[in-house]
């Protein structure tokens, strides 16, 4: 029995000495600092956002945007699935005949509080008029600023329109 107690005192004597001496020689502080320099010298995995931005895959769900036809005529005809299918009740949509027949919104509301950006109202649509663009760089100081009308979506499918079509053409095959 105090053959094994003495051992065990041993052992505890011998690791306050290891340790102490790895203190003493400062043993984590060099092998941080010289980490750091391993790294220092390997090409640089972070981007400088917001000057540099990363690749954003073809199916990424961001800002919304209606979209029109190569005419500027929109490509909405007020079939209301989309409104139907939100499971967060964010898309509002009235309706009416315009002078030439046609059926088209007369106003097309998203409460951009209530998304939840699941694409569902784009995977709805039947003429790929409402789509969630690659624009994740919409915050706001206030809440009203994200309920958005139509003028808005509209002129949002007016500036992302090159990049969402590109998308849209990558991803015809898969929908
Ligand atoms: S992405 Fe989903 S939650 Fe957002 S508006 Fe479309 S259907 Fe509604
Ligand atoms: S955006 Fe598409 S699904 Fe929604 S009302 Fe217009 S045509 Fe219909």
């Amino acid at each position: 029995m105090s053959g094994a107690r003495d051992d065990r005192n041993r052992g505890a004597v011998m690791s306050v000495i290891v340790q102490s001496a790895k203190a003493f020689i400062l043993k984590e502080l060099i092998g941080g600092m010289w980490l750091t320099l391993k790294y220092f010298f390997r090409p640089k995995v972070t981007l400088n956002y917001p000057f540099e931005k990363g690749v954003l895959s073809p199916r990424f769900r961001g800002e919304h945007a209606l979209r029109r036809y190569p005419t500027g005529e929109e490509r909405c005809i007020a079939c209301k699935l989309c409104e139907a299918i939100c499971p967060a009740q964010a898309i509002t949509i009235e309706a009416e005949p315009r002078a030439d027949g046609l059926r088209r919104t007369t106003r097309y509301d998203i409460d951009m509080t209530k998304c939840i950006y699941c694409g569902y109202c784009e995977e709805s649509c039947p003429v790929d008029a409402i789509v969630e663009g690659p624009n994740f760089e919409f915050a706001t100081e206030t809440r009203e600023e994200l309920m958005y009308d139509k003028e808005k979506l509209l002129a949002n499918g007016d500036r992302w329109e090159n990049e969402i079509a590109m998308r849209l053409k990558a991803e015809a095959p898969y929908r």
